[in-house]
């Protein structure tokens, strides 16, 4: 569950904000839960971090993004055979977010933390800078999931409504169909406007955060640097600068559809809650452990595939719940999780596939569109 650390810098962020939102006294279940995953691991051979299937997982990733990269510059002649492999780096690339640099990021990687400061870093070379993550990420989504005003994953500007909280106007009627489209400019978004914008402007979307300084900043500049050379400078030495676009267009298309589609499956479906704390204590309903099961949501637990790929993330309550844990050892937690959800009466909720996740989106989008 989260750690110290994680709720200090909450609390940093917080000064720097308006209101200050309180999660209702612990009900028990949190620490009932705390207890019982704690014993899984005294008494396994599994480990909370440090696991070997992660350094091998690396490994994978990091070959097959640099093979991938290497056929595409070296080898790929025709458009049939350039259009799978961007397609691939893209899930490629989404892969090493999901894994690699999001279990750096919470710090589940390792015990060392350097350790899980070069991994966060992956982020950079890929686009995105892991100084702003952190906040966007690690801080404000992992600690007031759903709550409009404080999880910015939920802010998709006038383009979608996505929570009953946010307004609705006259084109939101379409949105289960046009925003699927829209999911894949996420990273394009990202890469060239959200990183520079949140810089500038000290804010993620209306919420301050402290801007990044010193050794902060010069990643932050280093890394979009060393990103813009590996997409456009040394492609471009070897292929015209269109073809080079076209190319980084599909990657990034690809990167942000499976980004997005990730994210609403987890939080944004039919099952998921999206808590108002009380306007004058801001007070929120449930404890800090029932309110991220109750606005979160898993899916497709038993496809191994889908659980290497992305990063154990289709067991997004248990990730919600043990942030610090390295993602590997979820499919075990998430017994011990609904388990105790049973015996609390608290509701475990989850789509047995993929497709059954995207059907409840397209469902909550429409009911988002059409209702109030
Ligand atoms: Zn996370």
């Amino acid at each position: 569950m989260q750690d110290r650390d994680e709720s200090s810098q909450s609390t940093v962020l917080e000064k720097e904000s308006a209101k200050k939102l309180k999660f209702a006294k612990n009900s028990g279940f949190q620490v009932e839960l705390r207890r019982r995953v704690d014993e899984l691991f005294q008494n396994s051979k599994l480990k909370e971090r440090d696991c070997p299937q992660m350094y091998a997982k690396t490994a994978t990733l990091l070959i097959g993004f640099l093979g991938t990269y290497a056929a595409l510059i070296f080898l790929a002649q025709t458009w049939w055979q350039v259009v799978p492999l961007c397609i691939l780096m893209g899930v490629i690339t989404a892969g090493i977010g999901f894994s690699i640099q999001h279990d750096g990021a919470h710090h589940a990687y390792s015990n060392s933390l350097w350790v899980n400061k070069l991994m966060s870093m992956s982020l950079d070379l890929i686009g995105g800078s892991s100084y702003i993550w952190h906040w966007k990420h690690d801080v404000l989504h992992h600690t007031y999931t759903n709550i409009v005003g404080y999880d910015m994953d939920l802010e998709v500007g006038m383009f979608g409504r996505l929570s009953p909280s946010h307004q609705k106007l006259p084109f939101h009627r379409w949105q289960h169909y046009y925003l699927w489209l829209l999911y894949g400019f996420l990273a394009i978004k990202w890469h060239f406007f959200d990183d520079f914008n949140n810089l500038i402007t000290g804010k993620i979307s209306d919420r301050n955060y402290p801007r990044p300084r010193n050794s902060n900043l010069v990643t932050f500049f280093a890394g979009k640097i060393v990103f813009l050379t590996i997409a456009f400078v040394i492609p471009s030495l070897f292929h015209s600068f269109w073809l080079v676009l076209a190319s980084y267009s599909l990657v990034a298309f690809t990167l942000g559809l499976v980004l997005s589609v990730v994210f609403q499956l987890a939080h944004v479906v039919e099952e998921a809650d999206f808590p108002i704390p009380d306007a004058e204590t801001c007070l929120i309903e449930k404890d800090w452990a029932i309110h991220q099961i109750e606005t979160t949501v898993n899916f497709s637990r038993n496809n191994p595939f889908l659980t290497w790929l992305l990063g154990g993330l289709n067991f997004q309550v248990e990730h919600h719940l043990f942030p610090n844990v390295c993602h590997v050892n979820y499919p075990a937690i998430s017994k011990i999780v609904e388990q105790t959800c049973q015996e609390f009466g608290v509701k475990y909720n989850y789509h047995r596939s993929f497709w059954a996740g995207c059907l409840s989106h397209f469902h909550w989008l429409r009911r988002m569109g059409t209702s109030f």
